[in-house]
């Protein structure tokens, strides 16, 4: 099997030769054990955390060893009671081709009319994200004014379309312009970032939503977060949901220096991780599941091909490269 590894925790932005792919020769397979030929791999933003050599609410990945992520592909031998060969699954042993696992920490898909890849973007992770994050988090109601940040990216895409069905205005803010066109194609008024300072962006919010928002999906941190303390209603709620606008810095960012706004308007802001909702994840399918199959809720992909193309995928992350969910094909 090909793998690949990391050899050192970097500062700042990974550099591309951190990646180093490897070859090992898998064992015969052991009782309970399934082999799996992965087809698509997931990169995702939290990934550069476990780059960095500290615990936080997941251990950093160790050095020499084959990272990991989610993946999903098929089973092409079993020796485990609930597996035969050519059934597809998910699991966590991504950034690989082939996978041998213990049967219990692999799950078959569900059962649904959508690509196999839709299960590692809109209805895997990152769907569920926006699902809790806009649900269970802030708590959204009819009605609301919603403000996301990264907002053309798995995650925001999939909780702006949330959002709009509840019938509130529904702002994006994103860079990439195609993102920015996506989001005017859904019906979401797009603002654009990239160039602009907090007041420039706090003014570019207030003239796509004048009456402000009482939810902000928070995905990037920094002028992102300056600006939209700025456009709050009174009693409105912020999930803390990612800041991936700092992954990559050597020293601590000023913070906004406006967190006052959040008891001038008595909101909230609350941070979650997705872990903690995971049992709530059959909910969030029944929801959102049959929405994508049926395509009333649009997810789109930027795919790189091939395995070695892995770490391109994981660092256009930072660049923002990707629409919709970034994936890597086999
Ligand atoms: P995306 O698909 O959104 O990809 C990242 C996007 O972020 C890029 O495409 C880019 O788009 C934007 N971006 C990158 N750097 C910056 C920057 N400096 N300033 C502003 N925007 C930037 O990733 P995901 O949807 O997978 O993740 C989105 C967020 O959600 C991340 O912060 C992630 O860590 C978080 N997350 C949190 C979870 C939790 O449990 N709390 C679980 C899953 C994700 P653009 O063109 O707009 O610049």
């Amino acid at each position: 099997a090909n793998f690949f590894t990391i050899h050192d925790y970097p500062q700042g932005t990974p550099p591309r030769e951190l990646f180093e792919l490897r070859h090992a020769t898998l064992p015969e397979l052991n009782e309970d054990e399934v082999r799996i030929r992965n087809t698509w791999l997931s990169v995702d933003p939290y990934m550069r955390g476990r780059m960095s050599g500290v615990q936080t609410y997941v251990a950093p990945f160790e050095l020499g060893a084959p990272l990991e992520g989610a993946a999903v592909g098929e089973v092409i031998e079993s020796r485990h009671a609930r597996f035969k060969v050519g059934d597809r699954v998910r699991h966590m042993a991504g950034w690989r081709d082939v996978a041998q696992l213990k049967g219990e920490v692999v799950e078959p898909l569900p059962d649904l009319e959508v690509s196999e890849q839709a299960f590692l973007g809109v209805l895997g992770m990152p769907g569920m994200t926006a699902w809790t994050g806009l649900n269970r988090i802030a708590n959204l109601r009819e009605g609301d004014n919603v403000l996301v940040s990264a907002a053309g990216g798995a995650v925001g895409s999939l909780a702006v379309q949330l959002a709009k069905s509840r019938g509130g205005t529904v702002v994006g803010i994103a860079g990439a312009p195609d993102k920015l066109e996506w989001l005017d194609q859904l019906g979401i008024r797009a603002v654009n970032y990239r160039g602009k300072d907090a007041l420039r962006l706090s003014a570019d919010l207030k003239a796509a939503c004048p009456d402000g928002f009482d939810v902000y999906f928070e995905n990037v941190g920094g002028a992102c977060l300056e600006a939209a303390l700025n456009n709050l209603k009174v009693g409105a709620r912020i999930a803390v949901c990612g800041l991936i606008s700092r992954y990559n810095d050597e020293t601590p960012d000023p913070g906004p220096s406006n967190l006052a706004m959040l008891l001038i308007q008595r909101a909230r802001m609350q941070g979650f991780i997705i872990f903690d909702h995971w049992t709530e994840y059959p909910h969030f399918l029944e929801e959102v599941g049959p929405r994508v199959a049926r395509g009333e809720i649009e997810y789109e992909e930027t795919v790189e091909e091939g395995l070695e193309r892995a770490p391109e995928a994981f660092l256009k992350l930072f660049e923002g490269v990707n629409r919709g969910k970034m994936l890597v094909r086999l």
